[in-house]
C-alpha cells in the first residue's frame, strides 16, 4: 500500500512539477509547495464559499519565502472570483485562526501540528502541512521518507467534518483515499488530454478575451456616442419644453383673441345691422328729399320770377301807397284848412249879409270876397310845396341810409376780409389769432348794426322779415355775453349767466334777432349801471324760452316805463343817454314780429329787469344745429396744373379793397392789374384784355356802371366776365348792373371762399386745399395724443357708448355722455365738445380704435 502510495505521490509530484516547471520553471521546494497549496486551495469546494469576502492561506514558517512565493503566484489572480491574501505568520502565538480558509504548517513549526490542529477545532479550514505524523489529521503525505523532500499533509478530520469537497484532480496531485481507486484507473493520457483541451480553452478564452476587448472599445465608443446623443435628446427636450409652454401661452392667447374677435363681430352686427336700418331710413328719407327739393326748385323758380316781378311792382304800388297816402293826409290837411277857411268865410259871409241887410257895405263884401280868395290859393300853393319838401325829406332819408351803409360797409370790408385772412394765416400765435377773432366779431356786429338802421327804416315800411335759423341758443348767448364782458369789466361790472331750466341744444329762431335783442338789452344794462352785477338767466317754459336780462343799474321812473320802447325815446338823466334812442324800439319791433313779448319791470336807483318772451320751434332728430361763425372755412393753398391762369383786372379806387382782393388771389399765381376807375379800366382793358374784371360799383371818374356798358362794348368785351361788387343793399342797385352787363353782382363786405367759389362757376379752376390734419391741428387746442391719454382713462362701457353714438353720428346721445364725462374728467368733456361741435366724429372713432387695439394687446 505505502508503495503504491509512493508511486502513486511520485507521480503527483512529477505531475504537479511537470505542470509548473513547463511555464514557470519552478524548481526550488518552496516554490514546488506554494504551487501545491495554491492548487490544493483552489480545487477545494467550500460549504461556506457564497459568504466568503476573500480567501485568506496562512503560512506559519520561519521566515517569510514561502508566503512570499505563493503571494508572488497568486498576484493577480482570484480564487473563486475572490480575491487572495497570504497572511505570513512567524510565531504560534501569532496565529489568528478567525477568517482563515487555509492554514500551512512549515516544517520547521511540525512540532506545533497538534496545537495548531487543535487551535482549528470545528472551524472549516483545510489545514496543509509539510510534516504530517499522524495520519489521521493528515490526508496526503508527500515524500515522506525522503528527507529533503516535501512532506505536505491535508487535514483529512477536517475535511470530513466541514464537508468540504475536494476536487478530485487535486487528490491526485497528494493521493487521497477518497475516489483515489477510481482515479487511479485513468490513464494519464486522458489527464494529458484534459490539459490539451484546458490549453486550446486558454487559447480559445485569450482570443475570446482579445474580442471581449475589442468589443468592450466598440461598446465604449458607442457608450459614447449614446451619451452624446443622449445630452442630445436632453437639450432638445428641454428645447421642446419651452416651445411647447409657448405654445401653450400663444395657444392661450389666441383663445381671448377669438373671444375677443367674437365680440366684436357680435358688437360690428349690431352695429351693421343699425347701420343698415338707419342706410334704408336714410334712402327714404333721401327720396323724400329729392321729392321735395324737386317741388321746392320749381317753386323756388316760379317764386324768383314772381318775386322779381312782385318786387319792382310792390316798390311802385309802396311807393305809389306812400305817395297816396301822403297825398291824401295833406288833401286832408287841405280840406281842414279848406272847412276852417270855409267857416271862416261863412262867417264873413253871415257878417257880409249883416253888412248887406244893412245894404251899405255890398261893396265891402266884394272886396272882402276878393280877398279870401287870394289866400285860399295862396294856402293851397303852401300846401303843395310843403308835400314836395317831405317827398324830398323821404327821398333823402332812403339816399342818406343807403349812403351811410355803403360807406360804412366799404372800409368794413376791409377789416372784415382782413381779419378772415388773418385768422387762415399760420404764422400768427394762437394770441394774435383770438385778438383777430375779436375785430372779426366786432366787425361782424357792426355790420349787423348797420344792417339794423336799415332794419328801422324797414319796421317803419313794416318790412320786418322773419329768417329761422337751426341753432343752439346757449351758444348765442356765450357769444353775445363774450363781446360784450370787456365793456362790463371796465366798469366793474359782474356780467353772468344762469339757465334756470334745461336749455335744448337745438332750436329753430330767427338767431339774428335774438343776437340783437341781447346786444341791446345787455348793452343797456351795462350802459346804464354803475356798480353791482348784470344777471342774464334763461329759462324754456311751453313754446317759449325766456331771456332776462337783470341789472343793478339807475332804473327808469315808472312813469317812463311805457315810453322807452318809443323811437328816439330816452329818459332819465340826460348824461347816461350815449344811445340813439332807437335800440329798445328795435327790440320790441324784433320781438313783436316773432310772436313774442317784452316786459320791463324797474325801479328808479335800484334797476331794471327786461323779460324777452320768445317762442321757438324744437328740432327734429336729424337737424344739427350750424356753427355760428365759421371762421375755419376749407382753406385754399393753390391751384392745381391743369387749372387755368386768369388774366385778372380789379378796377377798385380804394386800396384797400384791392389789397383785400390781390391777397385772396395772391395763392392763385394769376395775372392781376389795377385800375382805380372806370375810365383807367376802359383803357387797359384794351391793351390787356382780361379773362375777369372785379368791378367796384361807385367810383370818381366813371362808376362801375358805365365802366361795364362801355367794356361790353369794346372788341372782346362780350366774352370777359365781369362780376360787379357793391357794398349797397338796395336790390335795384345790383338788378341795374347786371343789367348795365355785369354776370353777376356781389356784396360787400364778401367772406373769402365767396370769392373762390365765384371765379370757379366761371372758369376751369380747381383749388388744392390745406389738408384737413392740418386744419384740425390748427383749431384746436388740444393735440390728439392728449386726447388719447384722457381717454385712455375711462372706463369700457363709457368707451363703447361714445364709439357707437359717434358711428351712429347720434350727436344727442354723445352729449349726454359728455355730461357724464363732465363729472369725473372736465378737461376731456370740454376736448370731447369741441370735436361734437366740429362734427368731427371720425376723430372719436379713431381714438377709441386705438384704446381699443392697445387693451386687447
Ligand atoms: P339808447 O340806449 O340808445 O338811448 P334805447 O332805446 O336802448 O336807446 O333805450 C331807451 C331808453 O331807455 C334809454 O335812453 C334809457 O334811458 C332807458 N333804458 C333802457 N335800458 C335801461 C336800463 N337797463 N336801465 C335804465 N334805463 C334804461
Amino acid at each position: 500500500m505505502k508503495k503504491k502510495l509512493l508511486i502513486f505521490t511520485l507521480f503527483n509530484f512529477c505531475l504537479v512539477f511537470t505542470l509548473f516547471a513547463q511555464t514557470n520553471q519552478v524548481k526550488s521546494r518552496n516554490e514546488v509547495i506554494s504551487a501545491y497549496i495554491y492548487l490544493l486551495s483552489k480545487n477545494t469546494k467550500w460549504p461556506n464559499e457564497k459568504n466568503l469576502q476573500k480567501f485568506t492561506i496562512s503560512v506559519l514558517e520561519d521566515g517569510h519565502a514561502i508566503s512570499d512565493i505563493l503571494r508572488d503566484m497568486t498576484k493577480g489572480l482570484k480564487l473563486k472570483n475572490r480575491p487572495i491574501e497570504i497572511v505570513n505568520i512567524e510565531s504560534i502565538n501569532k496565529l489568528y485562526l478567525k477568517n482563515t480558509q487555509v492554514v500551512f504548517v512549515s516544517q520547521s513549526f511540525r512540532d506545533y501540528l497538534d496545537e495548531v490542529d487543535r487551535k482549528i477545532g470545528d472551524g472549516c479550514i483545510l489545514l496543509i502541512s509539510e510534516n504530517a505524523v499522524d495520519m489521521k489529521k493528515s490526508m496526503i503525505n508527500l515524500y515522506e521518507d525522503i528527507k529533503y523532500r516535501i512532506n505536505i499533509e491535508i487535514n483529512l478530520n477536517n475535511i470530513l467534518n466541514h464537508e468540504l469537497e475536494v476536487n478530485e484532480k487535486i487528490l491526485l496531485t497528494g493521493g487521497s483515499r477518497i475516489g483515489v481507486s477510481k482515479l487511479y484507473n485513468s490513464s494519464i493520457e486522458t489527464i494529458k488530454e484534459q490539459e490539451k483541451k484546458f490549453r486550446e480553452y486558454q487559447n480559445l478564452n485569450e482570443r475570446l478575451q482579445k474580442d471581449l476587448q475589442w468589443k468592450n472599445k466598440k461598446i465604449a465608443s458607442l457608450q459614447t456616442e449614446i451619451n452624446q446623443k443622449r445630452k442630445e435628446i436632453e437639450k432638445k427636450k428641454k428645447e421642446y419644453k419651452k416651445t411647447l409652454t409657448l405654445i401653450e401661452k400663444k395657444e392661450k392667447l389666441i383663445k381671448e383673441k377669438v373671444k375677443n374677435i367674437e365680440k366684436k363681430e357680435k358688437k360690428l352686427k349690431n352695429l351693421q345691422e343699425n347701420y343698415e336700418e338707419m342706410k334704408v331710413r336714410l334712402r327714404e328719407q333721401k327720396k323724400l328729399f329729392e321729392l321735395k327739393q324737386n317741388e321746392v326748385t320749381k317753386a323756388k323758380e316760379n317764386l324768383t320770377k314772381y318775386s322779381l316781378l312782385l318786387e319792382g311792382k310792390l316798390q311802385k304800388i309802396e311807393n305809389l301807397d306812400a305817395t297816396i297816402k301822403e297825398q291824401e293826409s295833406m288833401i286832408k290837411k287841405g280840406m281842414q284848412i279848406r272847412e276852417e277857411q270855409a267857416n271862416k268865410i261863412q262867417k264873413q259871409k253871415l257878417v257880409l249879409f249883416l253888412l248887406a241887410v244893412i245894404a251899405v257895405l255890398l261893396l265891402l263884401f266884394m272886396i272882402s270876397f276878393y280877398r279870401n280868395k287870394n289866400l285860399l290859393e295862396k294856402l293851397n300853393k303852401e300846401l303843395a310845396s310843403a308835400k314836395d319838401e317831405a317827398e324830398y325829406a323821404n327821398k333823402s332819408k332812403s339816399m342818406f341810409l343807403a349812403n351811410m351803409s355803403h360807406e360804412l360797409r366799404t372800409p368794413l370790408n376791409a377789416i372784415l376780409g382782413f381779419s378772415e385772412l388773418l385768422l387762415q394765416d399760420e404764422r400768427l400765435s394762437k394770441e394774435y389769432k383770438k385778438t383777430i377773432n375779436i375785430i372779426y366779431s366786432s366787425g361782424s356786429f357792426l355790420l349787423t348794426l348797420i344792417n339794423d338802421i336799415l332794419d328801422i327804416s324797414r319796421i317803419e315800411a313794416r318790412k320786418i322779415v322773419i329768417e329761422e335759423e337751426i341753432v343752439n341758443i346757449k351758444n348765442i348767448v356765450e357769444d353775445v355775453v363774450a363781446l360784450l364782458r370787456n365793456k362790463a369789466e371796465s366798469k366793474s361790472l359782474d356780467l353772468e349767466i344762469i339757465y334756470k331750466t334745461v336749455i335744448p341744444e337745438c332750436i329753430k329762431i330767427d338767431s339774428k334777432k335774438v343776437r340783437q335783442i341781447l346786444l341791446n338789452c345787455i348793452g343797456n344794462a351795462i350802459k346804464y349801471s354803475h356798480k353791482g352785477k348784470i344777471t342774464v338767466s334763461l329759462s324754456v317754459e311751453d313754446d317759449y324760452i325766456n331771456i332776462m336780462v337783470a341789472d343793478e343799474g339807475v332804473g327808469i321812473a315808472q312813469e317812463n316805463l311805457m315810453t322807452i320802447f318809443e323811437p328816439f325815446k330816452q329818459v332819465g338823466d340826460a348824461s347816461e343817454a350815449t344811445g340813439t334812442g332807437l335800440g329798445l324800439t328795435i327790440t320790441k319791433q324784433f320781438i313783436e314780429a316773432m310772436g313774442g313779448k317784452i316786459k320791463v319791470e324797474s325801479e328808479l336807483g335800484k334797476g331794471s329787469l327786461f323779460i324777452c318772451k320768445l317762442p321757438y320751434i324744437a328740432c327734429s332728430d336729424n337737424e344739427v344745429p350750424i356753427n355760428l361763425v365759421n371762421r375755419y372755412t376749407k382753406k385754399v393753398i393753390g391751384l392745381t396744373a391743369n387749372s387755368k391762369k386768369l388774366k385778372v383786372m380789379i378796377v377798385e379806387d380804394k386800396e384797400t379793397n384791392v389789397l383785400l382782393l390781390r391777397k385772396i388771389m395772391e395763392v392763385l399765381n394769376f395775372n392781376i392789374v389795377v385800375a382805380n376807375n372806370g375810365e383807367e379800366a376802359v383803357e387797359l382793358f384794351q391793351s390787356f384784355q382780361p379773362d375777369l374784371i372785379w368791378m367796384d360799383r361807385r367810383m370818381p371818374k366813371m362808376d362801375g356802371e358805365a365802366a361795364i356798358r362801355k367794356i361790353r362794348m369794346l372788341k372782346g368785351g362780350r366774352d370777359v366776365v365781369i362780376i360787379a361788387l357793391t357794398a349797397s343793399v338796395l336790390n335795384d342797385e345790383k338788378y341795374r348792373l347786371v343789367e348795365a352787363g355785369a354776370n353777376e353782382c356781389a356784396s360787400k363786405p364778401y367772406k373769402i371762399q365767396e370769392i373762390y367759389q365765384i371765379m370757379k362757376r366761371y372758369f376751369d379752376l380747381e383749388y388744392i386745399y390745406q389738408k384737413e390734419s392740418e386744419r384740425e391741428e390748427e383749431q384746436k387746442d388740444f393735440s390728439y395724443d392728449i386726447l388719447k391719454v384722457e381717454m385712455e382713462k375711462l372706463d369700457e362701457t363709457l368707451i363703447d357708448e361714445l364709439y357707437n353714438s359717434a358711428l351712429l353720428l347720434n350727436q344727442e346721445d354723445m352729449q349726454s355722455i359728455i355730461e357724464k364725462i363732465a363729472m369725473q374728467n372736465s378737461n376731456l368733456s370740454r376736448m370731447l365738445q369741441q370735436i361734437v361741435d366740429n362734427l368731427d366724429f371720425a376723430e372719436i372713432m379713431n381714438v377709441v380704435e386705438e384704446i381699443r387695439g392697445q387693451r386687447s394687446v
